[in-house]
């Protein structure tokens, strides 16, 4: 891999080679950020050699991906997600310039699946045949889909509580799923230790410092739709904190290799009942483990293990944190359906709802140019959206019943056209 130095613990600076499936420091047992060669990558890319490409995936990035040459190819296509302009939304949250990247759109229906075909790429070309994770449900689905496709083995822990959406994707995947009797804390510990004991490749975004490479391709793709262009705030929902160091690191590369000339601020997103990160970023002290009360599973991280880069990120930027009440997510799952057509799960809406306060708030000027990152489909938690939902019109199969029925709800006009 000519394209990446070395993998550089991010808390003693520990050096390890890149490439030998290090995951954590070896000297501190920190984590890890895999460092590239700007100068390597800038004499081998450029904004209209990326821009004439026809691979409309996240494999358009090679150049800046952790694969070794000569890898197998994932045979999904993760990435290249739409990025909507959505003016409609927009007016309801006082912003005139925003977008919505709709990361539901990726084969297994979430922007999990960035950091799974990294996995899956990788410990392919490694020669290991059985894959492993712990997951609230979307990393897990990711996983044991990518995994299907490349005819390796999957080994997944999940919490009992993870959406039976997500646990039937799994099933359907055919992985060996293991449904763990506790929070995602327990599940985690269960999972690390089957995966030590059994030699399994980690796909543990909380570990293997890889996964973030894969997730940064959502940022890459948001400057390439915007004309090679940083936006001025991105809005992410955060639980582990991998995914918004992920969105930070794709800036920042492009910026390195001077794709774009600046960077936007971070708004980080967690729901009030679990939200570790975002308040150690309000009050400056550590983090601190919370108890994970949100009907927003994947982001319920009580320890997140990506906490310190998330941190890192979030400041670098110059971002804020909002924190969203489960009423708040809902919400913005009716608002994101109502008015843009995207069904997103309650992470997937979490950033909107957090965008859509911090609007209210006066915190964003109302021409900045921003991104709302939804994360995962709504039909992976039907039951979150029938809750977030009202009833739906119940009658007979009768004219005069309906046409009373609109009048008691006044939807007269509404079915006139008027
Ligand atoms: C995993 C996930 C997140 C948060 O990512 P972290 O890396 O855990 O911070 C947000 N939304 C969805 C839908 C996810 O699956
Ligand atoms: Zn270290």
């Amino acid at each position: 891999m000519k394209q990446v130095i070395a993998a550089v613990c991010i808390q003693c600076g520990e050096k390890h080679e890149a490439g030998d499936n290090t995951y954590t420091c070896k000297k501190c047992g920190n984590v890890l950020d895999i460092v590239y060669d700007y100068g390597y990558i800038k004499s081998q890319l450029t904004r209209e050699k990326l821009a004439s490409r026809k691979d409309y995936s996240m494999w358009r990035y090679k150049e800046l991906l952790p694969i070794e040459e000569g890898s197998a190819p994932a045979l999904l296509r993760a990435g290249w997600s739409p990025l909507y302009k959505a003016d409609r939304l927009g007016e309801r949250l006082g912003l005139r310039n925003l977008y919505i990247k709709d990361d539901g759109q990726n084969p297994t229906a979430s922007l999990k699946d960035r950091a799974s075909a990294i996995a899956v790429v990788r410990a392919s070309h490694g020669g290991m045949s059985v894959v492993a994770c712990s997951s609230t449900g979307n990393a897990a689905s990711s996983l044991a889909g990518n995994a299907a496709a490349m005819g390796l083995t999957s080994f997944i822990f999940v919490p009992e509580r993870a959406p039976k959406g997500k646990v039937a994707q799994l099933m359907i995947f055919g992985a060996n799923v293991i449904s763990v009797k506790g929070n995602y804390e327990d599940t985690f510990r269960l999972s690390a230790e089957a995966i030590e004991k059994w030699g399994w490749y980690n796909r543990n975004a909380a570990i293997n410092p890889y996964l973030l490479e894969g997730k940064k391709t959502v940022s890459l793709e948001i400057a390439e739709q915007l004309g090679f262009k940083a936006p001025d705030y991105v809005a992410v929902s955060v639980g582990d904190g991998c995914t918004i160091a992920g969105v930070w690191k794709g800036f920042k590369d492009l910026y390195e290799i001077g794709f774009i000339d600046k960077l936007p601020k971070l708004i980080s997103v967690q729901a009030s009942g679990c939200c570790p990160i975002n308040r150690s970023l309000e009050t400056g002290q550590p983090i601190e483990m919370m108890d994970e009360n949100t009907l927003a599973d994947s982001i319920a991280v009580g320890v997140p293990r990506n906490g310190e880069k998330a941190l890192r990120a979030v400041r670098e930027s110059g971002g804020i944190t909002v924190n969203v009440s489960d009423e708040e997510i809902l919400g913005a799952m009716r608002l994101l359906g109502a008015a843009c057509g995207i069904f997103g799960e309650p992470a997937g809406a979490a950033g909107t709802a957090g965008l859509k306060k911090a609007s209210e708030q006066s915190l964003i000027p109302k021409d900045a140019v921003v991104v709302s990152v939804v994360t995962g489909n709504g039909l992976k938690d039907v039951a979150s959206a029938q809750s977030a939902s009202p009833e739906p019109v119940h009658i007979p199969p009768d004219m005069g019943l309906l046409t009373e029925e609109f009048k008691k709800r006044n939807l007269m006009k509404q079915a006139e056209g008027r």
